[in-house]
């Protein structure tokens, strides 16, 4: 039986999968010989909140990235305000659209939303699609890897693992857990957002893609607090959030407690091995707090693209100069993605106030000098661009 061959085999259609596959297609003549390994059997692209309840915070530099691959989900609402502050301890810091002269510092949409967005893309693109089936690498050698595909086996002469596990050389288990809820407020603001540090971990509240009139809760606390929550009625729920959250939306009156999700972080610190890279959740799963993960996981998309394509272009004859500088380049964005999130997330959840009474310092002065809320600002907002 002959097997079949590809350029390049991506396993794993998620976002970043997916955004991957058509930057490549865009950069070589023939989409065909770009393979696209999804396990998931979605074929009519109806998304499914109830499946994946997340939202995501997107940033400009991924907006930006998205709507150039067609593949910008129609259902998103715009961020113009972002509140920060923690709870019990003074200091608040806000970034206002206006800081950056830009009509919106970010978007939310739904996880589901934009992946069907994606995949819609890449099924119109050309790139092959191996769906229904899981991925494996099977064997690599110097020119490329065996990989089944189900019961059969393909061959490419590079191979990206973007299935969302990483096989991390760094972990740590967070003891937290995010719970995702839909909230209706009050006294509803248009396009903002909240982050809210807490001592059992950070509290988002976000205006909603699928619904204007609600908002979406990101909940990090312990992972027995989290489970006990989603137990509750939704009136003790919306009492718990709103004591959690303060008065700044009125009172939060939550919909219905959706989901729950263990926070781990998982690190690779090599992102090559001969003709095998990972990018997105397969090279990085971190903490939510700030809405890192998937802007990240889009960075390691768009810089692997570029050094790949002189390569699919025949410029050049091999890939491995292209596979090597992509890990290069990736070096600095993601380490101080990692720490900054991993950071935020531990700083904060400590039962210890002097930590608190620091960070509200930070926070004051955050907010009254604007030359040190810029730069962190326009990392969380844009992303390193390098
Ligand atoms: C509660 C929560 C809130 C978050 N909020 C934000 C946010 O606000 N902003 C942000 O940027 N990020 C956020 N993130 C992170 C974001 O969800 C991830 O970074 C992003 O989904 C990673 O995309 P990915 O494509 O790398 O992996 P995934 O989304 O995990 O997709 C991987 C895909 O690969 C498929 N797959 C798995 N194994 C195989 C296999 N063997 N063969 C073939 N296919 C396979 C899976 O079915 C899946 O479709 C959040 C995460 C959580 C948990």
């Amino acid at each position: 039986m002959s097997i079949k061959n590809f350029r390049v085999a991506i396993i794993g259609g998620g976002p970043t999968g997916s955004a991957l596959a058509l930057m490549l297609a865009r950069a070589c003549k023939m989409p065909e010989q770009i393979a696209l390994i999804q396990a998931d059997a979605l074929t009519n692209y109806g998304f499914d909140p109830n499946k994946d309840p997340r939202v995501l915070a997107i940033n400009h530099g991924s907006k930006v990235l998205l709507e150039s691959l067609d593949a910008w989900s129609t259902q998103s609402v715009a961020i113009e305000h972002i509140h920060v502050s923690q709870k019990g301890y003074f200091g608040r810091t806000v970034i206002d659209r206006d800081d950056f002269k830009v009509a919106q510092l970010g978007c939310v949409v739904a996880y589901a939303g934009l992946h069907a967005a994606l995949s819609e893309a890449v099924q119109a693109s050309g790139v092959e699609i191996l769906r229904g089936q899981a991925g494996q690498v099977l064997a690599h050698d110097a020119n490329g890897a065996d990989i089944s595909v189900g019961a059969d086996t393909i061959r490419a002469q590079v191979v990206i693992q973007a299935d969302g596990i990483a096989q991390a050389d760094k972990t740590r288990d967070y003891t937290q857990a995010a719970i995702i809820a839909y909230a209706r407020a009050s006294h509803p603001k248009k396009g903002w957002a909240f982050e809210r540090f807490t001592n059992e971990g950070p509290l988002a509240v976000l205006p909603h893609p699928l619904a204007p009139d609600q908002q979406a809760v990101v909940w990090c606390c312990s992972p027995e607090r989290a489970y006990a929550l989603k137990q509750m009625s939704c009136g003790d729920f919306s009492t718990a959030l709103t004591d959690m959250f303060g008065a700044r939306l009125g009172f939060l009156r939550v919909e219905a407690p959706v989901s729950v999700f263990p926070l781990t972080l998982n690190v690779k610190q090599k992102l090559v091995d001969g003709r095998c890279a990972v990018i997105g959740n397969a090279a990085q799963t971190m903490h939510p707090v700030a809405g890192q993960g998937l802007n990240l996981g889009l960075r390691d998309a768009a810089v692997l693209a570029r050094h790949l394509t002189a390569w699919l272009c025949e410029a050049t004859t091999s890939p491995d100069g292209g596979l090597k500088q992509f890990e290069q380049d990736r070096l600095i964005d993601r380490n101080l993605t990692v720490r900054m999130t991993d950071t935020m997330s531990r700083f904060f959840a400590t039962k210890n106030p002097l930590p608190h009474h620091i960070a509200g310092l930070g926070l004051f002065a955050l907010d009254t000098l604007p030359a040190l809320r810029m730069p962190l600002a326009r990392h969380l907002l844009q992303g390193l661009r390098l």
